[in-house]
Formats: structure tokens, C-alpha cells, sequence
């Protein structure tokens, strides 16, 4: 998979992607990663970027051709790359749509600063994507932010894909507790199930806190899960414990 961004500020991602999972993942060839500066696509002297609203207003706007010319850089004859715009007017980033993205081959992130790009900028892109309801100076961080999250959904790049499952959201369900040594800390101890050795039994009581937490702190998640065999045992262990409570 290959991921592009465009920016003013590529050295920001050099740094970041020297450490943890992706920096593995790009050693290890699964991911091509590359930041492009946009400053390489002006064609004046002081390699201007942006420059004032017409109309006039606070702020500065990022230019549209410097920004549609390295968007046209990044196509060739065998790669048409999905071209995202962090933005905080697009459709809100979540699980599902990480997971959507880490299908394609080849992703390029256009990164707005000051008050956003030119409108007209906007005939390079195919999608704007938020990061939430709240305004960054710039989209470097939520292009940071959407990398890390869909990487963990290309094969090879989590080393476990099992732990990528069991993450919260995968499946409409919050992630369980978890546990390591020492077995006692300040006097609280490790749930005993987790140390029988039972495998199935150690699943669905995973599964039932997962199912708890999740009824719990995010109702709206849990009424889109769909029910398996294993939240099915998880409610029977549930019913008897409630039962011999109630004794
Ligand atoms: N004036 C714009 C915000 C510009 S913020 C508006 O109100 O819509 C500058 C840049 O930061 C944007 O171009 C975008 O790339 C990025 N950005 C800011 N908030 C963001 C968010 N919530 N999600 C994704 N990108 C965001």
C-alpha cells in the first residue's frame, strides 16, 4: 500500500514515522510511505503557498494550483491514487471507514493550514474526512491520525490481526480488560478464570465483559453489534451468575 502526503511541513512525518508499528511496516515493505512538499509545486521565487481571501476576511488561504499540481504528481499510468482532504466539513472518520481505506493501494492526504484550502482546490479531491467536531490549525495531525488508524487494518502490519479484532469498535463491541504480571498489585488481583488455563471459558468471560462495558459506557455501539455463538454463551454465563446471586 502506498500513502502520500502533501504539505508545508514534510519533515513533521519523517520524525513521527521513525518509531513503533508503521515505522516496522515500512521497513518491512508492506507500506510505501512519502512526504511531498507542496512548496515544490509553486513556481515563484518566494514559493509561495498561500495567500489573502478574496472578499477579504481574517486569515489566509492555502493556493489552489500549488496544490492541484502536486496532487497531478502523484498520478501515473498504473496508480490513481484516492485523494483525501482532512477537513473538518467532511464525513466523520471511524472504525469502517479506516477499514474501507485500507483496501486501496494508494492514498494521497492533502494537508490544509490556515483557513483551509481555495474552493477550487477541491477539483483534486475525492473525499474530505473529520476527525471530529473541533478545528486543528492544520491537517498534518488528522492525516497522522487516519495513517496510524488504517494501517492497523493492512494485513502485516499488527503483527497479531487477532488483537486488531478484539480492539474495540472492530465488531460493535468495546474491548475487554486486560491483565500482566505480577498477579497481585497493591492487593488486587488478576480475575481467577484468566488463570485457569480454559481457553473457552476464558473467551466468554472476555466476551461478557466486552458485552457489559460496552452496554454500559456506548449504547449506541452496542445496539449495532451482531449477536455470535460466543456473545450467546456469554449472556447464558451472565443469566446463571445473576441467578446464583439472586440465591
Ligand atoms: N476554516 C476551516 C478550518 C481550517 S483549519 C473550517 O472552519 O472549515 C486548517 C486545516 O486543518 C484544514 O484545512 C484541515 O486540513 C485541517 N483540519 C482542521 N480541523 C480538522 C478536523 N476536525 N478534521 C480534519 N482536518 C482538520
Amino acid at each position: 500500500m502506498k500513502i502520500e502526503v502533501l504539505t508545508i511541513f514534510p519533515q513533521l512525518f519523517e520524525t513521527v514515522f521513525n518509531w513503533g508499528v508503521i515505522s516496522r511496516a515500512i521497513k518491512n515493505g508492506i507500506i510505501a510511505f512519502e512526504s511531498v512538499d507542496i512548496r515544490d509545486f509553486t513556481d515563484d521565487r518566494h514559493r509561495t503557498t498561500d495567500d489573502y481571501p478574496f472578499g477579504g476576511g481574517s486569515g489566509l488561504v492555502m493556493k489552489a494550483e500549488p496544490i492541484i499540481k502536486a496532487v497531478a504528481s502523484r498520478f501515473s499510468d498504473d496508480s490513481k491514487p484516492h485523494v483525501v482532504y482532512p477537513s473538518p466539513q467532511g464525513k466523520l472518520f471511524d472504525s469502517k471507514k479506516a477499514l474501507e481505506l485500507s483496501k486501496l493501494s494508494h492514498i494521497v492526504f492533502v494537508c490544509g493550514r490556515y483557513e483551509g484550502i481555495d474552493e477550487r482546490a477541491m477539483s483534486s479531491i475525492d473525499e474530505e474526512i473529520s476527525i471530529g467536531d473541533f478545528v486543528l490549525s492544520g491537517g498534518e495531525i488528522p492525516a497522522l491520525l487516519m495513517i496510524e488508524v488504517i494501517s492497523r487494518f493492512v494485513p502485516g502490519v499488527v503483527g497479531d490481526m487477532e488483537s486488531v479484532i478484539n480492539d474495540s469498535f472492530f465488531s460493535d463491541l468495546l474491548d475487554y480488560a486486560h491483565y500482566t504480571r505480577p498477579r497481585e498489585v497493591n492487593g488486587m488481583e488478576v480475575p481467577e478464570v484468566l488463570l485457569s488455563g480454559n481457553h473457552e471459558m476464558i473467551e466468554i468471560h472476555r466476551r461478557m465483559e466486552s458485552l457489559l462495558r460496552t452496554i454500559e459506557r456506548r449504547p449506541d455501539i452496542f445496539l449495532k453489534h451482531d449477536f455470535d455463538l460466543t456473545d450467546k454463551k456469554a449472556l447464558l454465563l451472565l443469566f446463571k451468575e445473576l441467578k446464583k446471586d439472586a440465591e
